[in-house]
This record gives structure tokens, sequence and C-alpha cells, in this order.
């Protein structure tokens, strides 16, 4: 088990959109690492700039919920259609503290890569494609904050200053990650 630290909010990282992935060798033991680190933090869904690393690769795992029965994995993951809209209250581990009531389309079809490679297509509803917008975004340096009206954004302005001088201490600290490369 290896617990990674989470990256907050204001870390470069977070604003890049991340390279896709193209070797999948030894992809398992960072994925296994990214649960960890995810059930850890009691998360639902974890991108990997989340932890730091410039990959196109989320986890998500909803299976306490009836729409899925084990966790998920997404490589390279897109969007290809989407239809509805709905709103719900999002939170992320990356903006400890801060929730915000996010409008999104309801369902998605994503087209995505397996860990093993595997190219797959499927639709997602619910909280799966709520919080498969919600990596996909974070993928491509996009935050909830960016998805609100400026008024609510003003709301949890102050909060977000302390996370960013949070984030830069710990930017300071960081270890560069060892062992993975991609
Ligand atoms: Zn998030």
């Amino acid at each position: 088990m290896a617990v990674m630290d989470i990256v907050h909010y204001g870390d470069p990282i977070l604003r890049k959109k991340c390279k896709h992935v193209q070797q999948f060798d030894g992809i398992d033991r960072l994925i296994a690492d990214m649960f960890d680190t995810m059930y850890e933090a009691d998360g639902i869904g974890l991108a990997a700039n989340q932890v730091g690393l410039d990959l196109h690769l989320f986890i998500i795992d909803i299976s306490h919920t009836e729409e899925a029965d084990e966790p998920f994995i997404f490589i390279n993951g897109d969007i290809i259609d989407s239809e509805g809209e709905c709103e719900y209250d999002e939170g992320c581990l990356s903006i400890p503290g801060v929730t915000l009531n996010v409008v999104r389309p309801e369902a998605i079809d994503l087209k995505y890569q397996t860990e093993k490679g595997e190219w797959k297509k499927h639709t997602f509803t619910g909280l799966a494609a709520r919080a498969i917008q919600h990596e996909i975004d974070h993928l491509n340096g996009v935050y909830i904050v960016d998805r609100v009206q400026e008024i609510d954004r003003m709301s949890v302005k102050s909060k977000l200053k302390e996370i960013e001088a949070q984030a830069k201490e710990e930017q300071k600290t960081r270890q560069t990650l060892q062992g993975y490369k991609f």
C-alpha cells in the first residue's frame, strides 16, 4: 500500500492538460497506489494530476451505491456525446472544505482505454456521469470553481486563497515521484 500526497488548488499541475498515456506497462502499480490514496482521503474519484502526475488517467469508486459493483479505471477518456442537464453539490479532494453546486450534462458517452490498453465505449448516467465529468475536467486543468457563477466563486474566495497558500508550501517540499515512468 502506498498513499501519495494529494495536490491542492493552486498547484500548476492542476492547470495542465494532461498527456495521453502511451505506455501501459507498470501502470497497474500506479493505479493501485491511486486507489489507496483515494480511499485514505474518503474520495470517490481521483485524477492522476491530483497526485502530481501528468497523465490522462483517473479512477472512480461508487460501488457503495447501486450504480456500480466495482471500481472504474479510465485511461485516455474522452466524452464523445452528452445529453440533458442537472445540478449537484460537488466537493473536490484538491479543494478541501469547498462544496459547489455545479450544472453538468446528465448522461455522457465515454470512450476510454482500460489498464490493458483496450478501447471501450460506454454510456454513463447518475453519479458515475457526474464523477467522470469532474475528473475529466481535472485532466483538462479545470476546477469546479471554474464551472460556477462569479457570485458562487466569490463566496469561497477566502477559502481558495488559504488552500492556494498551502499548495505553495507543499510544492516546496513535494518529493518528485519515483518509480513511475510513463
Ligand atoms: Zn476534484
